[in-house]
Parts: C-alpha cells; structure tokens; sequence
C-alpha cells in the first residue's frame, strides 16, 4: 500500500502546476450562480439562477476556455486572489486549502467519482439554472444550499454578479 502523500498535501496552492489546479474544482457550479449582496452588513446570498455557461448538470461551465469570450466578467481564480474574495462557498475546494483544512470526503481527487460532489448534496445540481424567472434566495450551510423565506423583485435580467 502506497505511503505518499496526494498533492494537495504536499503543494502549497502557489506552486501547483495548471493540471493540479484546475483539478482542485470540484463541479459544485456554486461559484457560477448570481448572488446579492446585504450593503448593510455585507453579506452574501447565493440565488438559484446562474451564469448562462452553467451547465446544470455536471455542474461545470459548458465552454470554459472561452468563457472570458461569453462573460467578460467572469473571475479566473488565482492563489493571490483568494483572500480577497468572500463570494466562494466555504466548501470550495480552494477556499478550503487556502485555509489549511483537507479536501471533503465527497471531492472527486478522494473517491476517484465525479458525481460524489453531487451525491453528497453539495453542488448546485438540481436546483440552480439560468433560464429561472422565479429567484430564490439562500445560504450555502455545512456545503448544502438551504433556501430561505426572502422575496427578491428584479425589474429585468441581470449579468452574472460573480463566476469562477
Ligand atoms: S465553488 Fe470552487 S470547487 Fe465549486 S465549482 Fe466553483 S471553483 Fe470549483
């Protein structure tokens, strides 16, 4: 039985290769749905509509390399970035390691299964689209979505607030 030890234990986020980076990502989409923000208090709640790209089932965007091409707004995640961004579910694999915690048991790198992420409840799979006229708002809890009682009235469509 091999002793060494995976990547992501071994590699501090700065000096991962672009493989061992992008394979962080877990596909939980949870970055890709717009989110408002409190202006009060500054918090951030995550809705159930999402970035165009989104694909709703794999949880994955649906042209990620030319991403910039569709939604110029989009943010390509960097290690220096991190810190300064409060919009990433504490789930997210990046947040997680930027903050010294392990992978949780359901990511893809663990199980070796894709559809873990999913399995667990803990992607946007189900419940996240970018076609919804009816918006709900929530709070990302314990890596699950939970909805909450907040009406939210729009006037007309908006861009992505944030992506990946
Ligand atoms: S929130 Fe993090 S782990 Fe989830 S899809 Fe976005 S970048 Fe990947």
């Amino acid at each position: 039985m091999s002793t060494k030890r995976p990547f992501w234990e071994t590699v501090p986020l700065a000096k991962m290769s672009r493989a061992q980076w992008e394979s962080l990502c877990d596909g939980c989409g949870k970055c890709c749905v717009n989110k408002l923000e409190d202006e009060e208090t500054g918090e951030v709640f995550p809705t159930n509509v999402a970035c165009n790209l989104l694909d709703g089932h794999t949880g994955r965007c649906r042209d990620y390399a030319r991403r910039k091409t569709f939604v110029p707004e989009c943010v390509r995640l960097t290690p220096e970035k991190l810190a300064g961004i409060e919009w990433l579910p504490s789930s997210c694999a990046y947040i997680r390691l930027s903050r010294g915690q392990g992978l949780p048991e359901w990511h893809h790198l663990i199980t070796g299964d894709p559809e873990s992420v999913h399995r667990a409840g803990a992607s946007t799979r189900g419940w996240a689209n970018s076609n919804t006229i009816s918006w709900k708002t929530g709070r990302f809890e314990g890596g699950r979505y939970s909805f909450q009682p907040v009406s939210v009235t729009v006037a007309s469509a908006s861009p992505p607030l944030t992506n990946r």
